[in-house]
């Protein structure tokens, strides 16, 4: 069995949490390859390392003085190499750091990279693993994408070469070998990537919770525990808001059929959650309820006699060229909605607005700015006829106005769209419907 086995910010938040890492690593010879990120937060009133050093390149390009931001990061890492009595010379990387960064000879990618890669220093010396940069092993192109057939061969080089390694997370380089990181959590996708390039059985990521819950626990107290979860429903659930896993993990995991399985790392004895391609053995019609606020969307009434995919191509052609990213896209005969993330639209919404208003053919352009977005997701729906009318006459009993229903035809996900303020009520009325009730056994 060979296993890569990712390593969160928060199970690297203290030298209690060190020890644990070790703990689990050497209880296991088939842990080759450990994945780490950042050091995250011990405490909720905590600074995770990421974000330190975002806010120190950020002081220094602004002229602000970042000393003490700078030194809290650097504090945190030789306090874990004192406590653990680990040797491996951070110090001189440190200033090295430091000194470039005052004569602007770093980027900001790179600064910020650091995290990981002082993560991963001390846990290879800390666990007698070797360390290998992944800057040699992730491949990106200039748009950031990685390039998945030159990543894979580096890490199947240096696998035949490091019989167990420590690779920070959350990194990679350009082709002009300057660093590019992926998006904030990457660290996820890294190990994936190691994973799939290691040929690995198994891909263990290992947090600060035991996997998957049907709702977020900071609304339903004690949500039921997922024992099983499909490639699909998690992407969906992840992209929806359930923050353990970055919604991009699974990608490089599908075609091989890599499991996944997330577990805690203060208590690796429990049962966790396995992320698989085909989940044989669902018990219940939903598997998961996730959701966000703050979406818009921008409703367009267009002449009867334009064509419709005309205009709709023109609009999306704008929201592409300001880099937005389109939710969904409900239509009906003469109108259609564009659902943006609100954060995403702040600074653009002016010009794309006036932009928008130029195309021919456009009479009005309406907007709800009050729009939270919920996803049912399940892979046993489309087995139950019925089982969207269930789920919409949980909001019709609630009394909850559904704004928008977008369902797909592999029908193991619906989308629906309420009022901000209708949200945390929806997903406690959602969740006291379909939390326990328990369908026959079907295979997906
Ligand atoms: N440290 C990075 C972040 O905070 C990446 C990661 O932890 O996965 O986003």
């Amino acid at each position: 069995m060979y296993k890569v086995s990712k390593f969160g910010g928060s199970s690297l938040s203290s030298v209690q949490e060190w020890k644990k890492v070790k703990a689990i690593v050497e209880a296991d010879d088939d842990r080759h390859i450990i994945v780490v990120s950042a050091i995250g937060k011990a405490l909720p009133t905590d600074n995770k390392v990421t974000d330190l050093l975002y806010l120190v390149y950020q002081h220094h390009k602004y002229h602000v003085a970042y000393d003490s931001l700078f030194r809290e990061v650097k504090e945190k890492y030789l306090s874990i190499k004192r406590e653990l009595g680990l040797n491996v010379d951070i110090e001189s990387d440190f200033d090295e750091i430091q000194e470039r960064l005052e004569n602007d000879r770093i980027s900001e990618e790179e600064l910020v990279s650091r995290g990981e890669y002082f993560s991963a220093r001390l846990m290879a010396d800390y666990l007698g693993f070797d360390f290998v940069d992944s800057k040699e092993l992730i491949n990106f192109d200039y748009n950031g994408q990685v390039v998945e057939e030159e990543t894979l061969d580096c890490i199947e080089r240096a696998v035949s070469v490091h019989d167990y390694m420590v690779v920070p997370g959350f990194y990679g380089s350009y082709p002009n070998y300057k660093i590019c990181l992926f998006s904030r959590g990457g660290s996820d996708v890294t190990g994936a990537y190691l994973a799939k390039g290691a040929k690995a059985d198994l891909y263990e990521n290992f947090t600060d919770v035991s996997g998957f819950y049907m709702a977020d626990p900071r609304i339903i107290l004690h949500p039921r525990h997922i024992s099983q979860i499909s490639y699909d429903e998690l992407r969906e659930l992840s992209y929806m808001g359930a923050g353990v896993l970055h919604e991009e993990t699974i990608l490089p995991l599908i075609d091989e059929d890599i499991p996944i399985l997330v577990l805690n790392t203060n208590h690796p004895e429990e049962e966790g959650t396995w992320v698989k391609k085909e989940v044989t053995s669902r018990q219940h019609l939903i598997t998961g309820i996730s959701g966000k606020k703050g979406f818009l969307a921008l409703t367009f009434l267009k002449k009867r006699s334009v064509s419709k995919l005309s205009i709709i191509l023109q609009v999306l052609n704008l929201f592409n060229a300001y880099h937005l990213q389109v939710e969904h896209i409900p239509t009906s005969i003469d109108t259609f909605s564009i659902v943006v993330e609100k954060n995403a639209m702040e600074e653009k919404y002016y010009d794309l607005i006036a932009d928008l208003k130029r195309i021919p053919g456009i009479l009005a352009i309406t907007e709800d700015e009050d729009l939270a977005m919920i996803a049912i997701v399940g892979g046993n729906m489309v087995h139950h006829a019925g089982a969207s009318g269930e789920i919409l006459s949980v909001f019709g009993r609630h009394k909850v106005n559904v704004k928008l229903i977008d369902q797909g035809l592999e029908e193991y996900q619906m989308l629906i769209g309420v009022s901000n303020a209708d949200f945390e009520k929806s997903i406690h009325a959602l969740y006291d419907r379909f939390a326990h009730e328990k369908l026959a056994p079907t295979a997906s």
